[in-house]
């Protein structure tokens, strides 16, 4: 992604013409790496260059990193600081105006967001009060509720008609969710809290309501440009509608047939709609891919004419020349993961860096094998798309500690708290919520303490009564303060791991360090669910390898794809074999996979997987793979170098294993001194051991960091 100084010349004519265009609502429709993201990135750089102030622009994409990644580019290439642009998903920005005008509908400025396994919970809260969970069993789960609630609101469906196409089952029980649902709006009001839809539909709210606001919105933010908005949904449309009203300076960019968060809501014919709602659009297309070779492209091609969806676009390219894509068949998995790895360290061996190559995969536990072997053959990775931190259980105790900080009615947290207290069951819970919702602390604390000789409660209280987010306190004291009261809880509670867990800890407490707001701090963790590996921030000896969910690898591009798991119920998924659109909507996906590449793409199909339960099977390949035509791509057999086929474990073995295996280095096993053997950087001395990692001097390239848990080192002294 290189920009020189001169982008506009650097751009082909319809690139030129959306760059140009500044004023007006514009719509640029184009196929995957036709620089629908470049052509973003140098408009707003030509707004400024053109003497618009930088806070007047809005530029909304699909993740905050996109966005700052976008303005960094944009600031580049004037050499000029864009830090006032404001940048964000939709979701940051209607948190940020609902922190300022939710007054408007009775919101605080603390309102307390709630992710989505809080939503569940207070699902499964409401259920219990109201008397739905005990007598009826076969009344849907937590989950499905939260699952279907959301629907009701992207969808535009009511819940009867959603009822009725997803889950039949439950129609028998229409009027109690209706009642639930209810229910769940009318707690949520009442505690101060909202949920990532009603960030949007809040918002919408006061949009509409208010003309005033819209006024303020048009002169605050008088350009609007949006990424991937084929992956928007109806409401995220309407929000442009109304913050562009007054001015209808607003550009979206985006590909129908990149579509991939349907089951989030998101319509790709929002795309089309666009010119509906603004019906003076100019409407750009861009056909020329810069991104990949002529084979690749051509594989991509038919996949997307394969489809029942019409979609609107022709790809041609300039880069002619090139590998056909590669269909490897392994036995198996372990099989895969070897052909994969020693491709990858021919390619390293030619001079391509571990980073320009991915391996892409429909779902995260497609990797874990392959994982294994990296680790094994010392090859330092990065994963995507896998356990997001806000899905564990140590992370969620501290969030809820710093939630009721923040808002001292979020019962929901409260409970959480409490409940982690020894000697605290939900029924004390309960009775001290009670009092805590008739009477604040620190008035209600004598009250409180009555009900429970808990002594972790009452250093709590104590604590928590001391705490002044909104005053001195940094983020960063206050964290420290809690893990202070949290630390002993934690290793009892977590006995058996908390050692691996403590890990993701460290991360959050020095990312705290970047924050002076806890509000901010708390908000950006919810509203962008950070990976766990994107806080472990290690010193690794070169840059990873990227590993990746085909979903956290939307807009980005590699030298070199890997796409795994071709087999029908991984790719496609096994939930989407019945039902036409969820299929539809996987053949996006793999087209989203394979356009990523830039100049090699493999595909893999292993015969046979293990299946928890069945044991190895035999697998079906993709009907994305038998339906395209096999002048499209080369099929090679494959023998591993030394074919030391007894290497190679059976697939249910290799299966149990966990990520990393016991074999490889540990600890204990290196002393300063030792001398050493890297399978890539040959020999060397060890001259540190730092717990995890190890430093030693290598005869190649001198003094190198080097993580265990990625390394495999041979001591020969
Ligand atoms: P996606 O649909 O995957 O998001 P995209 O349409 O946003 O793709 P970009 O990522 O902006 O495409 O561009 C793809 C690649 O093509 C990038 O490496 C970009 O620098 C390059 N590129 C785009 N336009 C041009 C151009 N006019 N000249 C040279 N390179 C270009
Ligand atoms: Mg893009």
């Amino acid at each position: 992604m290189r920009e020189s100084k001169n982008y506009l010349q650097d751009l082909n004519p319809a690139q030129r013409e959306a760059v140009e265009t500044l004023y007006g609502p514009l719509l640029v429709i184009a196929g995957a790496g036709s620089g629908k993201t470049k052509t973003l990135v140098c408009r707003m750089a030509h707004l400024v260059e053109k003497g618009i102030p930088p806070e007047k622009i809005l530029l909304l994409t699909f993740t905050r990193r996109a966005a700052k990644e976008m303005i960094e580019r944009a600031s580049l290439l004037l050499k000029r600081d864009f830090h006032k642009v404001t940048g964000g998903t939709f979701h940051s920005l209607c948190h940020t105006m609902l922190r300022q005008y939710g007054t408007l509908i009775g919101y605080s400025p603390n309102f307390t967001l709630l992710d989505r396994t809080d939503a569940e919970d207070l699902f499964n809260l409401l259920k219990t009060s109201l008397g739905l969970s005990d007598n009826k069993k076969r009344f849907p789960k937590k989950d499905t509720l939260a699952n279907l609630y959301s629907k009701t609101l992207n969808q535009e469906k009511s819940l009867e008609e959603l009822l009725d196409s997803e889950y039949p089952q439950f129609l028998e029980f229409l009027p109690e969710i209706q009642r639930l649902f209810v229910e769940y709006k009318i707690y949520k009001k009442e505690h101060q809290l909202m949920d990532y839809d009603d960030l949007l539909l809040n918002w919408l709210e006061i949009l509409k309501n208010y003309p005033q606001i819209r006024d303020e919105m048009g002169k605050r933010f008088h350009f609007i440009m949006v990424d991937e908005y084929q992956d928007t949904n109806t409401l995220q449309g309407e929000i442009i509608k109304y913050m562009a009203s007054t001015h209808q300076n607003v550009m979206v960019v985006g590909d129908d047939s990149q579509s991939i968060y349907r089951f989030r809501g998101a319509n790709y014919r929002n795309i089309f709609d666009f010119p509906k709602i603004f019906p003076q659009t100019k409407i750009i297309k861009l056909e020329q891919n810069y991104r990949s070779t002529q084979p690749i492209l051509d594989l991509a091609n038919v996949i997307i004419a394969n489809s029942k969806i019409k979609y609107t676009k022709t790809l041609f390219t300039l880069k002619k020349e090139g590998a056909k894509p590669v269909l490897f068949r392994a036995k198996d998995e372990a099989e895969t993961s070897k052909f994969v790895v020693d491709k990858i360290l021919e390619l390293r061996e030619k001079g391509i860096k571990l980073s320009q190559i991915a391996v892409l995969f429909r779902s995260a536990y497609h990797s874990y094998e392959l994982e294994v072997e990296l680790a094994k053959r010392g090859i330092p990775f990065v994963k995507y798309g896998g356990l997001k931190l806000l899905e564990s259980a140590h992370i969620k105790d501290l969030l809820a500690f710093l939630k009721i900080i923040l808002n001292p009615r979020d019962f929901l947290s409260w409970n959480r708290v409490l409940l982690l207290m020894e000697g605290i069951g939900p029924r004390t819970a309960e009775k001290i919520i009670q009092t805590l919702k008739r009477e604040a602390l620190p008035t209600s604390l004598n009250r409180i303490l009555g009900l429970s000789p808990s002594h972790e409660l009452k250093r709590w209280l104590e604590l928590y009564t001391t705490i002044k987010p909104y005053e001195e306190e940094s983020p960063s004291e206050i964290l420290q303060k809690i893990w202070y009261f949290y630390e002993p809880l934690f290793q009892r509670i977590y006995s058996e791991d908390y050692h691996r867990r403590v890990k993701d800890l460290e991360g959050l407490f020095s990312l705290v360090l970047k924050y002076k707001s806890l509000d901010e701090f708390v908000s950006d963790l919810l509203l962008e669910p950070l990976e766990i590996t994107e806080l472990e921030g290690e010193t690794l000896d070169e840059d990873p390898l990227i590993l990746s969910t085909i979903h956290s690898a939307k807009g980005l591009e590699w030298h070199t794809v890997f796409i795994l798991s071709l087999i029908e119920g991984r790719f496609p998924s096994l939930y989407s074999l019945k039902n036409t659109d969820d299929l539809e909507e996987e053949r996006r996906l793999f087209y989203v996979a394979v356009t990523r590449a830039r100049e090699k793409l493999f595909l893999l199909s292993p015969l046979m997987v293990y299946l928890p339960g069945e044991g190895k099977t035999f697998a079906k390949p993709s009907r994305f793979l038998t339906e395209l035509p096999k002048t499209l791509y080369e099929e090679v057999n494959y023998t591993t170098p030394e074919e030391k086929s007894s290497h190679i474990k059976p697939v249910t073995e290799n299966y149990m294993n966990t990520h990393y295996s016991t074999e490889l280095s540990s600890t204990s096993s290196f002393k300063i001194g030792d001398f050493v053997k890297h399978p890539h950087f040959g020999e060397g001395e060890v001259l540190e051991v730092m717990g995890e990692k190890i430093k030693v001097n290598f005869i190649s390239k001198g003094p190198t960091i080097l993580h265990l848990k990625y390394t495999q080192l041979e001591r020969l002294l």
